[in-house]
This record gives C-alpha cells, structure tokens and sequence, in this order.
C-alpha cells in the first residue's frame, strides 16, 4: 500500500489515523507558510471547530507543529522538521518571518533565535525572532 506522507507521519508519531487529522496534516504540508485555526477552517470547509482545535493541540504536543509566533494577534501553527521534535519537546529555535504585505508567516530555519543572557535575576524560558518585511512572492509581485 502506498501510504501518503501525512500517514507516514502520524504513524511515526504514533498518533490514531483519523480523517481530520489526515486533511490537517495535508493542510499543512501544502502550503509553505504558517496556517491558523482560521486559515484551515476556511481550507476544510464544514470542519468542526473543536476537532480542529483539538487536532492542533494534539499535533502540538506529539512534535508535528509549532506556534509561529510573528507578532500578530494571530495564532499560527508551522510544520515542525522531520523527526526533530518529540512529544512535549520542541527545537524550533528559528525565526518567522511576517510579510507585511501579504500577512503571511514563514519560518526561517536558517536564522536561528539568538542565545541570550538573562538580567540578573530572571531566567529565560524562551526567545522569539519575528522579522517583518517582505516575502519573495510579494517582491515579485511588485
Ligand atoms: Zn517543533
Ligand atoms: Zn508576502
Ligand atoms: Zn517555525
């Protein structure tokens, strides 16, 4: 049987093979950019909103997606790397990049968020790089 690659990787996170999940992950590995709730509902058409939600968190915490925090109020997700990420342990320690052209948020592994000390007396639990600018498609375009 010739098992899609969103199959591939549920199997190899050892998550339950279920239609929504299939089509999140579908979702996500046709598009380069980051995607939000909203952005997949509108693709999935007649979704229901707490499976999506629900999905999302899974994918989450198994290590198939993280936030891609750009600076917008807006909540995206992004593809992890293959195999990087585990369950409840993230390494997306690269920076996202906001078109503020066309909105959309890409990561950038090549640029990894930078290392820093903290002040005395805080610690440090994570570092977001957002750059803001304009994405290739969006320069072409003008
Ligand atoms: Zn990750
Ligand atoms: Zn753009
Ligand atoms: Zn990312």
């Amino acid at each position: 049987m010739n098992m899609s690659a969103s199959t591939q990787l549920l199997k190899a996170q050892q998550l339950r093979i279920t239609d929504m999940r299939i089509k999140v992950l579908d979702l996500f590995l046709s598009h380069q950019e980051a995607l939000s709730q909203n952005d997949l509902e509108n693709s999935l058409g007649e979704a229901d909103r707490i499976t999506l939600y629900r999905t999302l968190r899974t994918f989450e915490e198994s290590g198939l997606i993280h936030k891609a925090i750009d600076g917008t109020d807006k909540q995206k997700y992004a593809l992890c790397k293959h195999t990087q990420c585990k369950p409840n342990q993230h390494f997306d320690h690269h920076a996202h990049f906001h078109c503020d052209d066309c909105g959309k948020t890409t990561c950038v592994e090549e640029i990894a968020a930078p290392i820093l000390s903290p002040p005395p007396g805080f610690s440090i639990s994570k570092t977001h790089l957002v750059i803001h600018g304009t994405c290739s498609n969006c320069q072409v375009a003008s």
